[in-house]
């Protein structure tokens, strides 16, 4: 058996077997089970010798074994405890990967990344349940979390909406939160075949590289997300009437008007075609004017 093997699906049946093991369904277990996708997730995420690598759900270990092979070291966070013998089994022929029982979202990923990298930049690399993705990536963002890229495997359509620009039906407040931390990239399409079971939908690996500091300044990085979502909630709406008719906050449409002349904007325009600097620019303003 050479190794990594699990990429292998008659490993992945053979292990499967020998534990009995029952996919949860709340815990979105889809397990890769191609080669070719799993060496090309590693090449994306761009591992090397070097590498401490956090990864996010290894479910049986497949891209762990993968990971093992390319990195220094490895950290592998799995939630369903049903798992972690496998684990312990798939494993057990690398000395460089620690397997922890828990929920990521619950996990303190800087202490980790302070003992294993000792605080260096960390790249994170995961193939995890789609209705978890974004609150973890925002998560990661939004902390002190020393990283240097997130590969991450994601549903298609969430894929192309991280990396749409102004104008584009795709485009809106998940790419702009994510457009604010980092550059992504998508880096490969993957069918529901390469997985087991198959997911119903097309999923998408996308490399979101972090920026060391953010493209453009703004006065107050929760008020321009909060003005942002706002902005993309009705979105048949111009700009200034999303923003009048917005709960969170108490301006007049003369208000928002008198803002986006200042940045030069349209008065006209739909939140849509505004780009990040734009979103930051009337953001400073309407903030000096609560
Ligand atoms: N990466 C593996 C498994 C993908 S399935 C592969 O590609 O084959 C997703 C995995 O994430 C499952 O093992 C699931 O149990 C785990 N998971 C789900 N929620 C999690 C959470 N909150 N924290 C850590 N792991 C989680």
């Amino acid at each position: 058996m050479t190794r990594p093997y699990l990429g292998n699906p008659k490993y992945t049946v053979e292990i499967l077997k020998k534990y009995h093991f029952v996919f949860q369904k709340r815990f979105g277990q889809n397990f890769l089970i191609d080669p070719r996708v799993l060496e090309r997730i590693i090449f994306e995420a761009g591992v090397t010798k070097d590498d401490f690598v956090l990864e996010i759900g290894p479910g049986i270990g497949t891209m762990t074994q993968y990971l093992a092979e390319a990195a220094r070291e490895v950290a592998a966070v799995e939630v369903d405890p049903a798992l972690i013998p496998i684990l312990e089994d798939t494993l057990k022929e690398w000395d460089n990967v620690t397997i922890i029982q828990g929920d990521i979202l619950k996990t303190d990923i800087y202490s980790l990344v302070e003992e294993k990298n000792q605080g260096k930049p960390v790249k994170i690399v995961a193939n995890l349940p789609y209705y978890i993705t974004t609150p973890i990536i925002m998560g990661i963002f939004e902390s002190d979390v020393p990283v240097e890229s997130i590969t991450i495997m994601v549903q298609r359509e969430v894929a192309q909406r991280m990396q749409a620009g102004p104008g584009t039906k795709d485009y809106g407040a998940l790419s702009l939160a994510v457009q604010y931390y980092s550059s992504p990239e998508i880096v490969a399409n993957v069918p529901p075949n390469c997985f087991i079971p198959r997911p119903n939908v097309g999923s998408a690996v996308i490399r979101l590289q972090k920026f060391r500091t953010p493209p453009v300044k703004v006065k107050d990085e929760k008020f321009m997300f909060s003005l942002i979502r706002a902005s993309f909630n009705q979105r048949r709406k111009t700009l200034a009437n999303s923003i009048k008719n917005a709960q969170e906050f108490s301006f007049t449409r003369e208000e928002v008007e008198e803002a986006l002349k200042k940045c030069g904007i349209p008065v006209n325009i739909r939140g849509e075609a505004l780009n990040l600097k734009q979103f930051a620019d009337l953001s400073d303003k309407l903030y000096d004017m609560r």
